[in-house]
C-alpha cells in the first residue's frame, strides 16, 4: 500500500511522512532527498543546473541509496554512489539548485523508475510533490499537505536551528521557500499540484500530532475497504 504525501517546501511533510510510516509499520521514501542528491553531485562535478545531457547522466548513473540508523525503522541517511550526503543536500546551496535540477524531463524520468521500483518492495508512506499525481497515482491514500507561507519559514527556521545547518534567516528561508514553490508548481513536467482525489490538509496553526493521526486514519480507512 502507498500512502503518498505531496506539498509545497516547509509544510512539514518530512516530519509527518516519517512518523506516519513508524505508526503504520510502512518504509518511507522522501523523493526530495534524491533531487537534493543529484543536485549536489551536479554542483560538486561543476555541472550547469540546465544541462540535461549531464543532469540526466548523473540522475542515470549514479546509484542513491538510504540507510537506517541502528534501531531506528525510519531510513534518514543519503548516500549518492557511496558518498554520504545526508547533511550536505540540505544546505541553502543546494535549497537553490535543487529546483533547476528537479524541473530536467531527463532526471525526472530516471528517478521516476527508481521511485516506483522501491515502492513496488511493499508498504510506502512516499513524500514529495508529484507522487500522487505522477509516481503513484494509483495510490491507497493521497494528502495534499500545506501551511501559509509564514508558518512553513518559521518551522525551516526552527529545524535549521536545530540541526545546526543551512540558513537560520527568516527573511531569506521565505523568499527561498516561495521561489521553489514558483518553480515547482511553475514547472512543465510534473508540477507541484494536488492530485484530484488528494485529501486536503492545512497543517496552519495545527499540532503536528493532529496531521499525522489524520492521515493515519486515513490509511486504517483504506486498509480497511481493501478487507471487506
Ligand atoms: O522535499 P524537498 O524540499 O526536500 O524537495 C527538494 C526539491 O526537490 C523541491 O523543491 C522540488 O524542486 C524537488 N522535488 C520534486 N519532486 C518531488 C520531490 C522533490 O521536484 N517528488
Amino acid at each position: 500500500m502507498i500512502v503518498a504525501i505531496d506539498g509545497p517546501s516547509g509544510a512539514g511533510k518530512s516530519t509527518v511522512a516519517k512518523a506516519v510510516a513508524k505508526k503504520l509499520g510502512f518504509s518511507c521514501l522522501d523523493t526530495g532527498a534524491m533531487y537534493r542528491a543529484v543536485a549536489w553531485r551536479a554542483v560538486q562535478d561543476g555541472v550547469p543546473l540546465d544541462d540535461a545531457e549531464a543532469c540526466g547522466r548523473i540522475a542515470r548513473e549514479k546509484e542513491i541509496a538510504f540507510r537506517h540508523e541502528a534501531g531506528d525503522p525510519v531510513p534518514r541517511r543519503v548516500f549518492i554512489d557511496g558518498d554520504e550526503v545526508t547533511d550536505a543536500i540540505r544546505t541553502a546551496e543546494i535549497d537553490r539548485a535543487v529546483s533547476p535540477v528537479s524541473a530536467l524531463p531527463s532526471v525526472r524520468e530516471a528517478l521516476l523508475g527508481q521511485q516506483r521500483r522501491i515502492g513496488a518492495a511493499g508498504d510506502f508512506v512516499v513524500e514529495g510533490r508529484d507522487i500522487g499525481t505522477v509516481v503513484f497515482p494509483d495510490a491507497a491514500v493521497k494528502v495534499f499537505l500545506t501551511a501559509s507561507d509564514e508558518e512553513r519559514a518559521h518551522r525551516r527556521v526552527r529545524q535549521n536551528v536545530d540541526r545546526g545547518f543551512g540558513s537560520i534567516d527568516y527573511e531569506e528561508v521565505l523568499a527561498d521557500i516561495r521561489r521553489r514553490d514558483a518553480y515547482d508548481s511553475g514547472r512543465k513536467t510534473a508540477p507541484l499540484k494536488p492530485a484530484d482525489d488528494a485529501v486536503h490538509i492545512d497543517s496552519t496553526g495545527h499540532y503536528i500530532e493532529e496531521v499525522i493521526e489524520a492521515i493515519c486514519e486515513l490509511a486504517r480507512q483504506s486498509q480497511h475497504r481493501a478487507a471487506l
